[in-house]
């Protein structure tokens, strides 16, 4: 892509109502937009951004078996008042509005309710299970605080997943499928060191849930990690009842600020009871199916990468979700000349940005490559053509080098 014909316009200046890491350097790179508080619409850069992160989700989805559809947002009362969660009370962060003859409904801040009154329809028999469906689709949550940017929004995307299972031993052995293919996902977006699979409220039916936290001082939970096992408890849960049944060392376990990016969780029967989803088994009885649900905030994924991966002169994007592999600037007359090397990096199939712009002035693109955190740079100038070369510069040093353009494709 080239700036000349792009969206793209960075900031000089970090915004001043910005309180976040991630919020401050998305928008001056001009990733995100805040609309109002704790509301944030992608740019096109952003959204490259955004779909590389659910590419990924997606990808591991699939591999285990997970097949994608897409729920509706608008919610009808009726479903959610037979599991007694259409109440404030019982969920505090509803938006509800009303039609033109006054019936209210709800914007959809989770899906369990709608999910499993459909499937009733769709399955009836031991052959119909196991089923697991997952979709990313919006979530409206009137969040008390929206400080963190990305981190937590009013409006946001959510992979949410749910298994539907014949028995707690099948659910139990996706649950233990899902925990992997998460584990997985969090290594492949770049917080695998730094995502910690965490033991927390398990609700009605399991003693536990598991969340997977990335450190970080940005977040807003609290964990006990055990460093040496990779395994932490959630200050909700933390208790020496819990310790012992974990199998944990109080004295090992270290406090830590963190974000929750992903959580799994069964859900058992309680809303296939209420919501009449059950099936008739092998023989013949009838039996509720067995529920878990598994989401991923793909947004907060992506304000936690900016708020991990970055120094003072801005974001450094990890390959797998870079908007673009390649920051592509020609000085002077070096630009006729890098007008050709994007054309044969775009035939190459590199996902490459041509700061093609005349307004901007070399000192001004330099820093626009790094603010926008691309994991390469190349320069073609006067001084490269005379050497038959290219400047390359990863994003993560300070060194340049010249290479010959051959070469390139092979480094990147
Ligand atoms: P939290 O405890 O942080 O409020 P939650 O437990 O309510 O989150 P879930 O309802 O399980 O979260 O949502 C699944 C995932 O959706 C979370 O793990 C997180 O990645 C993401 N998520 C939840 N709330 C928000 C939000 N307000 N903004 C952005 N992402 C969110
Ligand atoms: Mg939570």
């Amino acid at each position: 892509m080239k700036i000349s014909e792009s969206l793209i316009k960075t900031q000089k200046h970090t915004a001043k109502d910005e309180t976040s890491r991630n919020a401050q350097l998305l928008t001056q790179g001009g990733f995100i937009y805040k609309n109002m508080a704790g509301v944030y619409s992608y740019t096109p850069i952003g959204l490259r951004v955004l779909n590389k992160i659910m590419g990924i989700i997606r990808e591991e989805m699939d591999r285990i078996g997970a097949q994608e559809l897409f729920l509706a947002s608008l919610q009808d009362p009726q479903i959610w008042e037979k599991t007694e969660r259409w109440s404030d009370e019982a969920i505090d962060v509803w938006f509800k509005t009303r039609l033109k003859n006054e019936t209210e409904i709800g914007l959809a801040t989770t899906h369990e309710e709608p999910l499993t009154e459909m499937l009733s329809h769709f399955i009836g028999s031991y052959k119909d299970l196991p089923r697991y469906l997952y979709q990313f689709q919006t979530k409206f949550r009137n969040e008390l605080r929206a400080k963190s940017g990305l981190m937590r929004s009013r409006e946001f995307i959510m992979k949410d997943l749910y298994s539907f299972s014949r028995s707690e031993a099948e659910l139990q052995e996706f649950y233990d499928q899902v925990i992997l293919a998460y584990s997985t996902i969090f290594q492949r977006l770049g917080l695998g060191e730094k995502t910690i699979i965490t033991y927390a409220s398990g609700g009605s039916f399991s003693d536990f849930s598991h969340e997977f936290q990335t450190l970080t001082e940005a977040g807003e939970d609290t964990i006990y990690l055990d460093e040496e096992k990779g395994l932490a408890i959630n200050k909700e849960v933390y208790s020496d009842e819990v310790i012992t049944k974990l199998g944990l060392n109080k004295s090992r376990l270290v406090e830590r600020k963190s974000v929750e990016v992903g959580n799994i969780f069964k859900l058992g029967t309680r809303f296939s009871e209420t919501l009449g989803l059950g099936f008739t088994d092998e023989d013949g009885r009838k039996k509720p199916v067995v529920m878990g649900s598994y989401g991923i905030g793909p947004g907060r994924v992506m304000g936690t990468i900016a708020e991990l991966h970055n120094d003072d002169q801005g974001l450094i994007w990890p390959e797998a979700v870079t908007p673009f592999q390649v920051y592509l600037i020609g000085l002077d007359t070096g630009s006729i000349e890098a007008e050709k090397i994007y054309r044969q990096l775009l035939e190459s199939g590199v996902e490459v940005l041509f700061d093609d712009r005349d307004s901007a002035s070399p000192g001004e693109k330099f820093a626009d490559a790094d603010l926008l955190g691309i994991p390469y740079r190349v320069v073609v100038s006067p001084k490269t053509i005379k050497e038959n070369s290219i400047e390359l510069k990863s994003r993560q040093s300070s060194e340049t080098e010249l290479i010959k353009f051959s070469e390139l494709l092979e480094r990147i």
